[in-house]
């Protein structure tokens, strides 16, 4: 199949939702409804729906199983424990067929209408259309703030920037999909690699709303890990850092060193400083200390990595044919 600019136009297209689901009872109805709702007129939109369950503890899997007998569309991917949502998000883009692909949280915090401006700018020829929020009003103070922090930092020492206020929710040309299947890494932080893979980008704005029902899954450890994660995937900067630090510190000795042995040679030896000896070997102890924990994180993450296991394991995919 050719991809140039402008050649989708009013073709049919055949569009999968790649749908993640951990304990979401709550809303899948919610969410099927406004599916069917957006794009019952859309009748050169071949829809499927791949929703990709998580280890859900709760009826999520029988309410799955009970819509797909009256919704062909819905195709079901079962894992066999909870493996987080990049892992799930893996899984779902694996098993979807369409020519355009778009990840999209069952909270409907993605409001499903956006997904037609989106296909509209990938009919102009655009093989990935990012969701940018245009206001985090409706997350708390506490994780816009530190949302603004790790992007900043993020995209000071990593190769390939993060857009910013951008999510998992973004359209995506098969070709993108390909790209993506061919990262053989098995911890996928997928926000960076779908950065990473690069293509010819644009965005649509649209207002986050809350969820409407049920409650988040990320809490303040997660998304702390969650940035920790982010930024090891894409930068080794935090490992270099220790050298020039070293360095600086060495020098500041160094020239400490000199200026002691002159005043001792020039107004002898006067025993008090235990003060700044203490700082000094409790401050570099404690720098030591760090350093090593960042030798550490990205030592466990070679280690994890060197594995080669499964990014997950499926139980079962529930075709609607089955
Ligand atoms: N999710 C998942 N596995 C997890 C956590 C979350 O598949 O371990 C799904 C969840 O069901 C939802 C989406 O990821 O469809 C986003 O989760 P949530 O709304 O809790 O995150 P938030 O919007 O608060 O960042
Ligand atoms: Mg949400």
């Amino acid at each position: 199949m050719t991809h140039q600019h402008g050649t989708h136009l009013a073709e049919h297209l055949e569009l999968s939702l790649v749908i993640p689901v951990f304990n979401e009872a709550a809303t899948i109805d919610l969410f099927i409804a406004r599916i069917i709702d957006v794009f019952e007129n859309e009748a050169l939109i071949g829809l499927e729906l791949v929703f990709v369950n998580d280890g859900s503890t709760d009826t999520t899997l029988e309410l799955l199983l009970e819509r797909q007998k009256s919704d062909s569309r819905i195709r079901i991917v079962d894992l066999s424990r909870n493996f987080g949502k990049e892992a799930a998000l893996t899984a779902g883009l694996q098993s979807a067929s369409g020519q355009v692909v778009v990840p999209i949280d069952v909270d409907l915090q993605d409001p499903p209408e956006v997904i037609l401006q989106m296909i509209a700018r990938w009919r102009e020829g655009y093989e990935v259309v990012l969701g940018h929020r245009v206001s985090r009003n409706n997350d708390s103070w506490a994780k816009q703030v530190s949302a603004n922090w790790f992007y900043r930092l993020h995209n000071k020492i990593s190769d390939q920037p993060l857009p910013e206020n951008v999510g998992d929710f973004r359209l995506m040309d098969r070709c993108v999909i390909d790209a993506l299947q061919t990262l053989p890494e098995s911890r996928r932080f997928m926000k960076g690699l779908f950065a990473w893979v690069g293509f010819r980008t644009t965005y649509v704005d649209y207002e986050r709303p809350e969820r409407v029902a049920g409650e988040t899954k990320f809490n303040g450890w997660r998304l702390w890990n969650f940035a920790l994660e982010g930024i090891t995937s894409f930068s080794t900067e935090p490992l270099r850092i220790w050298t020039y630090l070293g360095l600086f510190v060495s020098l500041v000795s160094f020239s400490f060193a000199i200026f002691i042995v002159l005043r001792t040679l020039i107004s002898g030896i006067d025993l008090p400083g235990y003060a700044s000896l203490m700082v000094a070997v409790t401050f570099l102890g404690g720098l030591q200390l760090i350093g090593i924990g960042v030798l550490g994180e990205y030592l466990g993450r070679t280690y994890i990595e060197s594995k080669r296991r499964p990014v997950f394991l499926v139980r079962r995919v529930y075709n609607a044919k089955d």
